[in-house]
């Protein structure tokens, strides 16, 4: 994508499609702010915020882009835009316990903002938090989930290990030595975690508390 000199049209045509942060819908774009030109030209920076709006709520939306080349009359950018902001996810969060549902609601903001090394330390204290809440058996169900999620999705090895490492093994806290996280890696791991989470906490909530309605309908026809 190029901005010229004396015209952003070509900038205007052209269309992005994302998840919007906001609303979730999976939208269309609309350019409000590009940048300028001479700025551009004067500053010469390797990467620029363009301003855009959600064509479905209207609220705004920054995307990054690197520049790729310059020439006397236009700048031209790689069309792959770097996303700052990502949906919220959704979760069921009244089953899980307190003092874990504070780490696992941290754990997915830091995923959102695609801090994904501050999500895989989250994810680490998440855990640990549940182990505390339904004692020993919560790490031994965590490892089964894993190994069940490995073969369920067919992950490699080296996948594997390194989500192995980060919730499982190796010393407490977020440890410096935890190994970096991919974007691809990350996406496995917050499967992986909601559904450790579904498995350890709502599923039991959920028909706990259907039992529960069944009782006090019973005893309300008695
Ligand atoms: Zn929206």
């Amino acid at each position: 994508m190029t901005l010229g000199h004396n015209t952003n049209q070509a900038l205007f045509d052209e269309t992005f499609n994302l998840d919007c942060p906001h609303c979730g819908k999976s939208t269309n774009l609309i350019l409000v702010s590009p940048p300028d030109y001479k700025t551009l030209k004067r500053f010469r920076p390797d990467k620029v915020g363009f301003g855009f709006q959600c064509a479905s709520c209207s609220e705004p939306i920054f995307l990054k882009f690197e520049i790729q080349s310059h020439t006397n009359t236009s700048v031209n950018f790689y069309s792959e835009p770097e996303i700052i902001e990502r949906p919220t996810i959704e979760f069921e969060f009244e089953f899980i316990p307190e003092n874990v549902v504070s780490d696992f609601k941290e754990a997915l903001n830091c995923y959102s903002i695609s801090s994904l090394n501050a999500f895989a330390a989250m994810c680490r204290r998440t855990i640990q938090s549940s182990a505390a809440e339904i004692g020993a058996k919560g790490k031994s169900k965590v490892q089964n989930q894993l190994n069940e999620m490995k073969e369920m999705a067919d992950i490699d090895e080296e996948t594997f290990e390194i989500l192995k490492q980060i919730i499982i093994d190796g010393h407490d806290g977020a440890h410096p030595d935890l190994p970096n996280l991919s974007q691809e890696r990350a996406e496995i791991l917050l499967e992986l975690i909601k559904d450790v989470m579904y498995q350890l906490f709502v599923r039991k909530g959920k028909l706990k508390k259907a039992a529960d309605l069944r009782k006090q309908q019973i005893n309300k026809t008695e």
